[in-house]
């Protein structure tokens, strides 16, 4: 197996991972073109179903504001994005170290205390979203 000169990291999983990065970037551009030439978004299941929000309705919109510079539209879309960036961030980074590191996928790692707060917050967010 390869390694590279500085890391020690094997040549193979670092492709892998660059692979993994141009799919995803490939993936949100392509949804980035579709949702601002042709207008054409996912709709919410939860949100069809039973006409209550989910935590993540509004996700869409709210990122096309970040995207133009508009913050205090993006919170009023969704107040969670934020935060849930910042989860799945963590998650894709932390992940990503582990696979570099062991050559194993996911998360590998039992959940925290802050990811049971994380998921409270989200909870209670879920069901204010619904009465404000
Ligand atoms: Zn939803």
């Amino acid at each position: 197996m390869k390694r590279g000169i500085s890391s020690g990291v094997p040549k193979e999983r670092v492709k892998k991972v660059i692979r993994v990065y141009l799919c995803v970037i490939l993936i949100l551009l392509g949804y980035y073109l579709l949702v601002t030439n042709i207008d054409i978004g996912v709709n919410c299941i939860f949100r069809r179903l039973t006409g209550l929000k989910c935590p993540g309705c509004g996700s869409t919109r709210a990122v096309l504001c970040i995207l133009r510079g508009d913050w205090a539209g993006s919170f009023k879309q969704n107040l969670m994005l934020i935060p849930e960036l910042t989860f799945v961030g963590w998650a894709a980074v932390y992940s990503t170290v582990n696979f570099l590191k062991t050559g194993r996928g996911g998360l590998n790692v039992k959940p925290d205390r802050a990811a049971y707060v994380f998921l409270a917050v989200l909870l209670i967010w879920w069901v204010v979203r619904n009465l404000i």
